[in-house]
């Protein structure tokens, strides 16, 4: 349910726009600004529950017809405008907004229009919505979401109140899965950290078993390394050629030599993000810190060779090479 208090972190912000609303002092247009996954469709759709809500409390009240409607997805003063294609075009702005923002919102005092991808509206787009933006009917608010500024005309950010959303901490995340028993208290140090700050990004791998299952083989795959022969070794390079599109397993690869520094360094548990991994860990730290941290460097090298298309195998096959060195020479 939308709601000010199921959104975390950001606090100031949200502030700003309930005093907005009890104040009734609103503006025509929103830009939320934040990285996919940094909860911006969360933040604008309380935001437009709250701004339509009959009632006049701290949150959306849940009991009113338009509260009632909003959860349903079917509001209708509130437009999600979208576009099958990769940009926002000028047809969209005008099939989705000019054609109808003249007309008044059915039931309520305002009528939302909720603008997602909105770094993607061409040039063509922006300057269709412009007129609008200038002169907007007094009913209708625009909450547009959006990844960068840079985007968009001059002209057209001067007709928004621009509100960047902050990225959680990764304390923020594990607590927020945790408290919310999304995660096992273990496992969710993995979460938070690979989420770095996106809480969207989290929901979305700790839903998706085929990340997870990736990692438990690549854990155990790599709890293994160190005892197999390098002929054994090198052929994980074509067993993982099924993640070709998929470097995530080397973030994966990158976070278990990070935790094996801690586990042998520090040998405090406190420090390893992946607690629910920390038997294997321990069992693994055997090596020196220093040709943990050369191996960790050849995964990252690795990544940035993928990254920049180099051939998989023969770059997957030199870092495994470079993982089996025993650092002994
Ligand atoms: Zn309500």
């Amino acid at each position: 349910m939308y709601r000010f208090e199921e959104i975390w972190g950001n606090q100031r912000l949200l502030s700003h726009l309930r005093m907005a609303v009890k104040n009734q002092k609103t503006s025509h247009a929103y830009l939320f600004i934040g990285g996919s996954g940094s909860g911006k469709k969360m933040i604008a759709n309380t935001f437009a529950k709250y701004l339509l809500c009959a009632t006049n409390q701290d949150e959306p009240c849940d009991t009113c017809e338009s509260c009632r409607v909003f959860e349903s997805g079917n509001h209708p003063d509130v437009i999600y405008v979208t576009s099958q294609k990769k940009t926002l075009g000028v047809d969209e702005i005008r099939g989705q907004i000019l054609e109808t923002v003249d007309i008044k919102p059915y039931h309520y005092n305002k009528k939302i229009y909720i603008i997602q991808h909105a770094h993607t509206m061409t040039v063509q787009a922006q300057n269709a919505l412009l007129k609008t933006l200038e002169e907007p009917p007094e009913y209708v608010v625009f909450l547009l979401l959006a990844e960068k500024t840079e985007a968009f005309l001059p002209t057209v950010l001067s007709r928004m109140v621009t509100l960047k959303i902050s990225p959680l901490s990764e304390e923020e995340i594990h607590r927020y899965l945790v408290g919310k028993k999304l995660v096992a208290p273990e496992e969710g140090g993995f979460f938070a950290a690979y989420a770095q700050g996106r809480i969207g990004h989290a929901l979305e791998l700790i839903e998706d078993t085929a990340f997870r299952q990736m990692r438990e083989d690549i854990l155990t795959q790599m709890s293994q390394l160190q005892s197999m022969r390098l002929s054994e070794a090198l052929l994980l390079a074509k067993e993982w050629e099924i993640f070709k599109n998929d470097t995530r397993f080397l973030d994966i690869i990158a976070l278990w030599y990070r935790d094996l520094m801690a586990a042998k360094s520090l040998r405090d548990e406190r420090f390893i993000i992946q607690k629910d991994k920390k038997d294997l860990l321990y069992s693994a730290a055997k090596e020196p810190t220093e040709i943990l941290a050369k191996k960790s460097a050849a995964v990252t090298k690795a990544k940035e060779r993928l990254i920049q298309n180099g051939n998989f195998r023969l770059t997957i096959e030199v870092m495994l090479m470079e993982l089996k060195e025993n650092g002994a020479q």
